[in-house]
């Protein structure tokens, strides 16, 4: 009889679109997996509806207002403990409820929880890339520290993972391996000019051909800069640089990436482009379960188109590499400005076409340091929001 191991997982971002494919994965597996720790930022309606259904022993709502009302709303299910504030989210992100925890909130404010949970050594799913381009070393050190299992969840982390012996994901060249091949879509305007990307919609801009995804991520696949930050990802994750990754636009999205051998093999991992692929996973390794995705069907997708990434249209993709060279403070800067450089662009506030123009003076008028602590992680963080925020002001008179 083969026994299974119950995982106990807390979904940080729970009701977000990585959260939500989280927990339908988890929904077909009631005899793998239960819910310790439910979290999100205002979304009170649909954290009642989760709360019912998953049961978790803990409700976290970043916000201290939606907190209170998620509390009046769950009073008939008193076996859920609703606490709120970001050092709840730590809270129970490090806890020994849980073994495994969803990193799923969207941006830089996912990176003290998702590092509690790595500091705890716990299978840590990672989907906020942006945690782990901010803070790089100091992050993988603290993996390394701990002996938390971070399995990366973006499809294409995922896919280079699942591509690559697994006792050599930090040793590349001991595996023989000679090239990563990065897959990216190209997001919604990649056949654009560059003058008419002056004029592109929020509307547009997150309505990605081939995922369905919150809308931060998708305005970085329509810049580019969602490749960017996962280059760093992947030459943090796999121990190597950006000379060794090569960014493939891949239109179809069905090849998520692939792994180059010295014997001239080249893996690939395919599948349909549904994030509970990858979730699942992560979930489950090193076992494989079903998690609800259609079945490739290459006869109706019939023939797969690659292209070089135009860096001319979308400079985001070099300014993320230069960013990694410069290394210190540098990427952790180039986070915060690219988020806020997003949001305006969300809320009507800067053109499309000025989000790389605002992370590249963000990044000049920031000093690099040496990203010797969290703290200073933080503080240059928090100088780059306010330099990027002047430079869209300025742009705006
Ligand atoms: P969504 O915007 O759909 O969801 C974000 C989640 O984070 C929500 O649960 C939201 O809560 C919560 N959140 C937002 N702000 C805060 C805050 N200040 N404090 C605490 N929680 C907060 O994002 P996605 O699911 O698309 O992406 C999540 C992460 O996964 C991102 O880092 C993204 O890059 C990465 N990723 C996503 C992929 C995808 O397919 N979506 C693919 C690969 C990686 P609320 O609902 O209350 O606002
Ligand atoms: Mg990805």
């Amino acid at each position: 009889m083969v026994t299974i191991v119950k995982r106990r997982v807390s979904i940080l971002g729970a009701t977000g679109s990585i959260g939500l494919s989280t927990l339908d994965v988890i929904r077909r597996h009631p005899d793998r997996f239960s819910v310790s720790a439910l979290t999100a930022s205002t979304s009170v309606d649909s954290m009642v509806e989760l709360c019912h259904e998953f049961r978790p022993r803990y409700a976290v709502m970043a916000d201290e207002n939606a907190a209170a009302e998620l509390s009046r709303a769950l009073g008939d299910l008193p076996s859920v403990a609703v606490l709120g504030g970001s050092e709840a989210l730590c809270q129970v992100a490090g806890d020994g409820d849980s073994d495994t925890v969803m990193a799923a909130i969207v941006g830089a404010v996912g990176l003290p929880p998702t590092l509690a949970a790595v500091r705890a050594g716990k299978r840590v799913l990672l989907a906020n890339k942006e945690a782990l381009v901010m803070s790089g070393k100091l992050f993988m050190d603290a993996v390394l520290a701990s002996g938390a299992d971070v399995l990366p969840i973006d499809s294409e982390h995922n896919a280079i993972f699942q591509c690559m012996p697994p006792d050599k994901i930090r040793d590349t060249r001991g595996a023989g391996i000679t090239r990563i091949l990065l897959t990216a879509s190209g997001g919604p305007f990649r056949t654009h000019s560059a003058e008419s990307l002056r004029n592109v919609l929020p509307a547009e801009a997150c309505n990605h051909p081939n995922w369905s995804m919150g809308q931060k991520i998708s305005v970085d696949s329509a810049t580019l800069m969602n490749k960017g930050l996962e280059l760093i990802e992947a030459c943090w994750l796999f121990n190597t640089t950006p000379e060794m990754i090569e960014v493939h636009v891949h239109p179809e999205s069905i090849i998520h990436s692939m792994v180059e051998y010295a014997d001239g093999s080249v893996l690939a991992q395919l599948g349909s482009p549904d994030m509970r692929t990858p979730i699942a996973n992560g979930l489950a390794w090193p076992e494989r379960i079903e998690a609800g995705v259609a079945p490739l069907d290459l006869f109706r997708i019939g023939q797969f188109h690659f292209e070089r990434p135009d860096l001319e249209r979308f400079p985001c993709l070099k300014l993320a590499a230069e960013a990694f060279h410069k290394g210190g403070t540098a990427p952790a800067v180039m986070n915060a400005a690219n988020e806020e450089a997003v949001s305006a662009f969300l809320s009507g506030n800067l053109c499309f076409a000025d989000i790389p123009l605002i992370i590249e003076r963000t990044l000049a008028a920031t000093e690099v340091v040496p990203a010797d602590s969290f703290d200073t992680i933080f503080a240059k963080d928090a100088e780059g929001r306010v330099v990027a925020r002047e430079q869209i002001r300025a742009l705006a008179v």
